[in-house]
């Protein structure tokens, strides 16, 4: 088996793990790891299926933020690629949450290739949600707001891949129109 099949299957495993008592917070309340596998799947057909470290790192994105999993867990179990990359896509939680996401729009432009990517991907996976499983007591501009400030993330890392950017833009497209 190859090292990256290794490097996704053990990933997969691991975050559907250290995932496994949470769900979207969608009406449905879909599992978590629906949400992971969808941005590792974007990933994937976004770039042919050429850099596990990235789609690990797409399975692996919400395990700093939300879980117990620190830097050193991920470093150890996936290398230290895979560690940084999910580092760069986590929010500092000791902030307000409208600081951090004013600093997704500020600093997003500024990170690495991957980490946009994988920006662009989560941001995709959300807009979907918030259209086929909209979080439960959300009011419209609540979710107008959720809407607009992805596209303005997502605008400060366009021009990396026109494939994703278009999955983005039909999620984009579609939520706004959901949304009136
Ligand atoms: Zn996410």
């Amino acid at each position: 088996m190859s090292a990256d099949v290794l490097l996704l299957a053990r990933a997969a495993d691991y975050a559907a793990r250290q995932h496994i008592a949470q769900r979207r917070k969608g009406e449905r309340a879909e599992p978590y790891i629906n949400h992971l596998t969808e941005v590792a799947a974007l990933l994937a057909e976004a770039t042919g299926g050429t850099d596990a470290t990235l789609l690990a790192g797409g399975l692996l994105h919400d395990t700093l933020e939300d879980t117990d999993s620190t830097y050193e867990d991920l470093a150890e179990r996936f290398g230290p690629e895979v560690a940084a990359l999910v580092a760069e896509v986590t929010d500092d939680k000791s902030l307000p949450k409208d600081e951090r996401k004013r600093l997704q729009i500020e600093k997003t432009a500024g990170k690495s290739r991957r980490a946009k990517l994988l920006k662009i991907a989560d941001k995709t996976s959300n807009l979907r949600s918030m259209v086929n499983s909209p979080p439960a007591g959300w009011t419209e501009a609540r979710l107008r707001d959720y809407v607009v400030w992805a596209e303005q993330v997502v605008r400060s890392c366009r021009g990396l891949n026109a494939a994703l950017e278009s999955a983005f833009d039909a999620a984009y497209a579609d939520a706004k129109r959901h949304l009136g």
